[in-house]
């Protein structure tokens, strides 16, 4: 069956031939890529208010926000919300 599917018979190769890629090319506007991810990743206890301020004015931070929760981001900052407030998102409706 597997032959069926892909070029070597392997099941990675189907796999590789099968799966569509995500189109990820919305992350080339993001503006947390020119600043580093220090900001956007901090340690246990640490301020998010400097990444959540660069989020304000990034142009792509609806589509970042939905692709965090989609794709279940558990950590950092993304679109404009820390881990804590993902999290009430998704249980509430409401950062
Ligand atoms: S919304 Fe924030 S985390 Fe998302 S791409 Fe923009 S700067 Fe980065």
């Amino acid at each position: 069956m597997i032959e069926r599917f892909s070029r070597s018979g392997t099941l990675p190769a189907m796999h590789t031939d099968t799966l569509t890629p995500p189109d990820l090319t919305w992350q080339e506007e993001a503006l947390c890529a020119q600043t580093g991810g220090d900001f956007f990743f901090p340690e246990p206890g640490s301020s998010v208010r400097e990444a959540k301020r660069i989020c304000g004015m990034c142009p792509i931070r609806a589509t970042c926000l939905e692709y965090a929760l989609t794709n279940d981001m558990r950590f950092g900052v993304w679109g404009g919300l820390s881990e804590k407030e993902r999290l009430e998102l998704r249980r509430t409706g409401r950062p």
